[in-house]
């Protein structure tokens, strides 16, 4: 709810951008009107507060006066009017969870809501959370054991086809953070260990069985007497978006130059981190500006365009590559921009709603992608190449400003020299008077013409990535050439 909507943004008007809040909340200004003090709000006190000119809103227990960030919220004032006066932590998970409100409103705080006393009826015993056998029975669990000097934890996931893209392990500081996900669900181990560990760890996954270990070394080679203690939401199954992001930092180790205004920046994740980014996924970066922590999403590529699909592709799991363009008036990109060699920078676990059984036994892809809109094809076109044995035809049709801003032009060329399912089209929005290509923006004429079915009912996805109104102008004519909704992928947050 508090920040920049894909689709939901609104102008704002000048002198009310992040960096104009992040300066009056610096100013020293009484943003709360209560001078500092913190109150205990009642659900009747909140409800009161529910005018443009005195709005308040609970997000997670805490109430924050919104009234001086209405006109700075990129969503909108209508859209912080939703929840004027009342509970709004649904609202705002639903829209931007990875959103650090903590931070961006610290100084709007008014204070906790009063806890409600909850009288039972009499006689009434509390509502246990039974789980029936069958549900019980699909809950992983874990297990531990050690040698002299390893200790192994085990998550037993109970699915069959486990993979490393599901499995994300930290281990930091004798904190050991292993969730894995099951579908729409995560299983999280949480400890505390009981000894220090090296740095180094192993993960193994016996896909067929579902089985995950934990394989870490000990420092020193002591017996241990437990695992360790149980930290927030160990060994619990809930819906993985009703987990907290959980970031870890990454150094910065190369910046390259992709275009004048884009670059490739490699990350690398720590010795003591399992992690892959799936295809079609993004993850978050969050950086401290002026203090305030800022979050952005950024969708990881490779370092290039892999040329050969002879064999799936083994890419290497120890780095993350963003290509990134920097904006000259962009608060986040122009702070990436200001990272040196060897700075570290937080990185989330990966998120989106793409899963790459939209892409098996494909007959037709088309990827339709704008600037860098580009970003999420990258892993795709890979994925679906190297995986995808019943693919046709992969088109990519590329729309930019100008030559000079499209990306990997040389790779994609190569690409669709060597691959004959591949094809590539580049439409230019501002080109000089040299380019002989296709010109414009996206239109019905264009679509109709370049996403032509293989053949009569070809099993067919079309994805689309790129600013808001050219993804949502993209989706209405791909519906309007006949195209269901299933047939459309539309990347957003
Ligand atoms: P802001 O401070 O938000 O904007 C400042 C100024 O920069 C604007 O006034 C405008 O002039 C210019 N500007 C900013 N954003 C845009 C824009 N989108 N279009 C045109 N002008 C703009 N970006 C990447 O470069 N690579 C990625 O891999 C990538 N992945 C993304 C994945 C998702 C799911 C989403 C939603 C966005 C992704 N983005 C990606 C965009 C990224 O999250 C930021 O929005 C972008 O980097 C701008 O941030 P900023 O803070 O620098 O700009
Ligand atoms: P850009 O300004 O360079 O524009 C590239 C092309 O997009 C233009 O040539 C034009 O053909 C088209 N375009 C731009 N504005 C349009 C409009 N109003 N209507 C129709 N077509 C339009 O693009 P950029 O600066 O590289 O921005 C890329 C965008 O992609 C950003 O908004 C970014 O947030 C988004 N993005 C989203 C995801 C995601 O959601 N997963 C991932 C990466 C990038």
């Amino acid at each position: 709810m508090f920040v920049h909507l894909l689709f939901f943004q609104v102008p704002l008007k000048p002198g009310r951008s992040l960096m104009d809040w992040i300066r009056l909340t610096k100013s020293g200004k009484d943003l709360t009107g209560l001078k500092g003090r913190l109150i205990e709000v009642t659900e009747d006190e909140l409800a009161k507060h529910n005018t443009k000119e005195d709005c308040w809103i609970c997000i997670r227990g805490f109430v924050y006066n919104v009234t001086p960030y209405m006109e700075y919220h990129p969503g909108g004032e209508d859209e912080l009017m939703k929840a004027a006066g009342t509970d709004g932590t649904d609202l705002f998970d639903q829209v931007h969870r990875w959103v650090n409100y903590e931070s961006m409103l610290k100084e709007c705080l008014v204070g906790r809501m009063a806890v409600k006393p909850v009288a039972a009826p009499k006689g009434m015993v509390p509502e246990k959370k039974v789980l029936s056998a069958s549900v019980k029975d699909l809950t992983p669990s874990y297990d531990w054991f050690q040698t002299e000097s390893l200790i192994t934890v085990v998550i037993y996931t109970k699915q069959k086809d486990m993979n490393a893209e599901l499995v994300i392990v930290d281990c930091q500081d004798k904190r050991l953070r292993g969730e894995v996900v099951v579908g729409d669900q995560s299983y999280l181990v949480n400890v505390d260990l009981d000894n220090a560990v090296q740095e180094d760890m192993a993960v193994n996954i016996t896909e067929k069985v579902g089985k995950v270990e934990i394989i870490l070394k000990k420092k020193d080679n002591v017996h241990w007497e437990k695992l360790g203690q149980p930290l927030e939401s160990h060994n619990t199954f809930i819906k993985r978006t009703d987990r907290g992001l959980f970031y870890r930092k990454c150094k910065l180790v190369s910046k390259t130059e992709v275009t004048h205004d884009t670059k490739l920046f490699c990350l690398t994740l720590p010795k003591s981190t399992h992690l892959r980014v799936p295809a079609g996924q993004h993850v978050y970066l969050k950086q401290i500006i002026a203090g305030t922590e800022v979050v952005k999403p950024y969708t990881p590529v490779l370092p290039f365009l892999p040329l050969d699909f002879k064999e799936p592709s083994h890419h290497d799991g120890g780095h993350i590559y963003l290509m990134i363009k920097i904006y000259s008036h962009g608060l986040f990109t122009q702070a990436l921009d200001h990272l040196q060699i060897g700075d570290y920078i937080s990185v989330s676990s990966p998120e989106g709603n793409f899963k790459k059984s939209q892409v098996q036994s494909l007959e037709d892809l088309f990827l339709l992608a704008a600037g860098t809109g580009f970003t999420p094809m990258v892993k795709l076109l890979d994925f679906a190449l190297a995986q995808v044995s019943s693919l046709r035809r992969v088109k990519l049709i590329f729309f930019n400003k100008t030559e000079d801003d499209i990306l990997w032009r040389d790779q994609l060329e190569q690409l669709a020299l060597k691959d004959e399912r591949f094809e590539v089209q580049f439409v230019l929005s501002q080109p000089t008077k040299d380019w002989v290509g296709k010109e414009g923006k996206i239109s019905s004429s264009l679509l109709s013409e370049f996403v032509k079915r293989s053949r009569k009912d070809s099993k067919v996805l079309i994805c689309i990535c790129g600013p808001t109104p050219f993804t949502e102008q993209g989706v209405q004519y791909l519906k309007d050439l006949g195209y269901s909704q299933e047939e459309i992928h539309a990347f957003t947050a």
